[in-house]
């Protein structure tokens, strides 16, 4: 690991942290120690830090703002590479965007809905990345990144290829970048001019009021821990188990939206566990429905 920090410092490919912890860059902020952290500054620069990296056997891990995943107590021995020291978060002409992965998607909906631009609207709530938005499908209101996105560049093992949103088999919350663990390098979206201006500014303004109504945002979290079975909200199941509120140690139910699981202050990624294991054993035995947890595990 010293020899890729050297590589890292050596060609000036961005910053390296050693001693940060996953509490340090997720949202929920639970999880064990991480050998290295490289947050690059420029796309080509971690594509050099990438062919050089995989010689090694270490294990690599790319996070957004850490606000789906939940990372174990233990010890990571790779390196988690932040795309959010990047000196450039995004070009635009009009409607039509280049971003890159560390733009946070709440400033594209803001930036774009002031210059006259609506259809982004439903990011403006939700705290990822444009890498984490496009892996994870993110969504809200009733749209979905891959609702704006024209295409994106992604790296695998074949190199970095640029692939058409057709071609990303996206779905609630899936994609192909999930299925073949590809790199958003870069995304291209299209925006809509509006016809009536200030009306995506008006729209920004309401769902946020009503986010912050509905959910527990200013608690540490990880946004919703289950996915939504078909046709039904997985809050409402956890509500009729009777779980709203429940807590085991630091980690909880909370009480204002059910799928949300929060941490108290000093929860560990085992309390964490052991809630979503006893909610899904639960939920099985009245229901017979599986759910299904939609943050990211890390390291278990
Ligand atoms: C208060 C709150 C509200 C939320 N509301 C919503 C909501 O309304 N709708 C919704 O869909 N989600 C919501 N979420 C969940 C979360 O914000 C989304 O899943 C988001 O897409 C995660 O983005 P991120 O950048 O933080 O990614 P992270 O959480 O850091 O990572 C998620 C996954 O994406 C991968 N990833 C990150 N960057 C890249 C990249 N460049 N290339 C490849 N893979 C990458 C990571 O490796 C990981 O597997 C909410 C979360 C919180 C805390």
């Amino acid at each position: 690991m010293t020899e890729i920090k050297k590589f890292i410092l050596d060609n000036r490919l961005g910053k390296v942290f050693e001693n940060k912890t996953f509490r340090d860059y997720t949202t929920i902020k639970v999880g064990g120690k991480i050998r290295l952290v490289y947050m690059p500054n420029t796309i080509d620069n971690f594509l050099r830090f990438y062919e050089h990296f995989r010689k090694y056997d270490y294990p690599l891990f790319i996070i957004g703002f850490g606000s789906n995943v939940l990372a174990s107590d233990r010890d990571f021995p790779g390196v988690v590479v932040s795309f959010r020291d990047l000196d450039v978060l995004y070009f635009r002409i009009g409607g039509k965007v280049k971003a890159y992965p560390g733009c946070p998607v709440v400033r594209l909906a803001y930036d774009l809905a002031k210059g006259g631009y609506g259809g982004g609207e439903f990011l403006s709530g939700i705290p990822a990345t444009v890498g984490g938005a496009v892996y994870m499908n993110a969504g809200a209101n009733g749209s979905e990144i891959k609702d704006i996105l024209i295409k994106a560049r992604l790296l695998g093992n074949g190199g970095a290829t640029v692939y058409e949103t057709k071609d990303l088999d996206f779905s609630y919350r899936k994609s192909r970048l999930q299925a073949e663990n590809l790199i958003c390098l870069e995304a291209d979206f299209v925006f809509e001019k509006e016809a009536e201006p200030g009306a995506a500014l008006k729209r920004i303004a309401e769902l946020k009021k009503t986010r912050r109504k509905t959910q527990p945002i200013e608690k540490l979290c990880a946004g919703c821990t289950f996915h939504n079975p078909p046709g039904m909200y997985a809050w409402q199941l956890i509500d009729r188990i009777g779980f709203r509120g429940y807590q085991i140690n630091k980690a909880q139910v909370s009480n204002k939206h059910a799928n949300f699981l929060i941490n108290n202050g000093g929860a560990t990624s085992a309390d964490m566990i052991k809630l979503i294991e006893l909610i899904k054993e639960k939920v099985k035995e009245r229901f017979d429905i599986d759910l299904e947890c939609e943050w990211v595990l890390v390291n278990f």
